[in-house]
């Protein structure tokens, strides 16, 4: 079995204004389509670890051989964050958390506007490429940070519940080199509902 680009589960101006068409388009079809390609190259020999799923790869990550370590770090991890990235966007998101999730958030960061502040700052100060996490962490803890490249939270035993991709690929388009306006725009399109199905998943 080899792994499988996903589809988008809206069309590629759906997140418009906030996300471009052809951003959308180069991002899901070329980039994750590479991601996923070289990923299944990386694993042809290796049968018993390409029956897993990417996520237990990856916490199995310091046990991999390591003539595929290099390879799977960076296609693994960018095939898993892709994955998340595309379901926790929405043309009909935005708005605040609920629930559950919206207490949880309250009570790690002390209000909404507070998690958001620290998130924004993960994305707008990592260096270079990356991502900005809101995770769950190994003891069931919500905790926000920043990973290079395509280093994902599952490779130190955390679960991503929310992602932003912080790569020029995602925004270099429409925003050049303003990212803060990116990480602003994101906000209006976050899939709270999925997030929110995410954090019950990680957390039961
Ligand atoms: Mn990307």
């Amino acid at each position: 079995m080899s792994f499988e680009l996903p589809s988008l589960p809206y069309t590629h101006a759906a997140l418009e204004p906030y996300i471009d068409a052809r951003t959308m388009e180069i991002h899901h079809g070329k980039h994750h389509q590479a991601y996923t390609t070289n990923l299944n190259n990386a694993l042809k020999d290796h049968p018993l670890i390409q029956s897993q799923s990417i996520e237990d790869i990856l916490r199995g990550f310091d046990n991999l051989p390591a003539e595929i370590k290099g390879a799977v770090r960076n296609n693994g991890g960018g095939f898993a964050n892709h994955n998340l990235f595309w379901t926790v966007l929405s043309p009909t998101g935005g708005g605040t958390p609920s629930g559950a999730l919206a207490s949880a958030i309250n009570d790690t960061f002390g209000s909404f506007d507070d998690f958001k502040s620290k998130f924004s700052t993960a994305a707008a100060t990592q260096f270079g490429s990356g991502w900005s996490w809101f995770v769950v962490d190994g003891s069931g803890a919500l905790d926000v940070y920043s990973t290079p490249n395509q280093d994902s939270p599952y490779m130190q035993g955390h679960v991503p519940i929310l992602g932003l991709d912080v790569w020029e690929h995602a925004y270099y388009l429409n925003y050049q080199n303003r990212r803060p306006d990116y990480v602003s725009a994101f906000w209006n399109v976050v899939n709270w509902a999925q997030v929110a199905e995410n954090f019950a998943a990680a957390t039961n």
